[in-house]
């Protein structure tokens, strides 16, 4: 069986599993359970918080034939094939790789067929704000009377630079940084799960590492694993993270200070 990358392992397959974002999951929950779907929402927030990945759960959810509660059923046939990554009626666009021109007018296209198999076609449009002007204004009509089929997730680091006219069409989430709190209590959970040994330090070192993004955190705890031979301690995440340890830089002082040039050659 080929490595999975913890981050895409422990990636959440509903709502409530999703980590430190629940004014934007309680909200989007309720609105499934209402049938108040919008046609555009805009996710926004530091990369690594959740973003896409509440942009599948909510494909899957509005797709889903046994939805509960306004959850995905991740069991038939829409939610597996999206999961999968095989489902006709989910597209991604990555408007960072050649800025979206191609995919806006594909999109233009194609947007008034009707979904395949499920209800909605969803299009998750991540980095939107890296589209260009045109590509944009493509959008922007179909914005402005987007199909009853049609959901749009756009998602983006830097909301300041996604056009007004936009952003008035959209209904926007903020996702926030998530708190050290929270993240230490998933690497936990993921440690005890792969059962792996790393030292409280260690974790607390990683959680300031990763700055609030989940995805950070867990590929940083991956690569502690690779690169550790048995428990995870302080010096391991250092060394993967490149930086110095405090121990380090006080024997590295102390021998300056005492000019023990032979102790600082040890160190080097
Ligand atoms: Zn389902």
């Amino acid at each position: 069986m080929s490595y999975v990358a913890l981050y895409r392992e422990w990636r959440p397959q509903n709502f409530q599993n999703v980590v430190g974002q629940t004014h934007v999951t309680r909200t989007l929950l309720n609105a499934l359970q209402q049938g108040r779907i919008s046609h555009a929402y805009l996710f926004c927030g530091p990369r690594g918080t959740g973003k896409t990945s509440v942009a599948k759960i909510l494909a899957k959810a509005v797709n889903c034939s046994e939805a509960q509660e306004g959850e995905p059923c991740n069991q038939c046939v829409s939610c597996r094939a999206i999961v999968e990554g095989s489902s006709l009626d989910v597209l991604e666009i990555d408007a960072a790789s050649n800025r979206g021109i191609d995919e806006i007018r594909e999109l233009r296209e194609r947007v008034q067929y009707a979904p395949s198999g499920g209800r909605f076609r969803v299009y998750i449009i991540d980095e939107v704000h890296m589209l260009t002007t045109e590509a944009f204004n493509a959008l922007l009509k179909t914005l402005e009377e987007p199909p009853s089929h049609v959901i749009f997730v756009l998602a983006t680091t830097e909301a300041h630079k996604v056009p007004a006219t936009i952003l008035s069409r959209c209904q926007r989430f903020d996702f926030r940084r998530i708190t050290p709190a929270e993240l230490i209590e998933r690497l936990k959970l993921v440690a005890e799960h792969q059962q792996i040994e790393i030292s409280e330090e260690a974790i607390m070192a990683i959680v300031r590492a990763a700055e609030g993004g989940l995805r950070d955190a867990l590929s940083l705890l991956d690569q502690c694993i690779g690169f550790a031979t048995n428990a995870i301690t302080l010096e391991e995440v250092n060394q993967v993270l490149g930086t110095v340890s405090e121990e380090f830089l006080r024997q590295a002082i102390d021998g300056l200070a005492f000019n023990e040039s032979a102790r600082l050659m040890y160190l080097v």
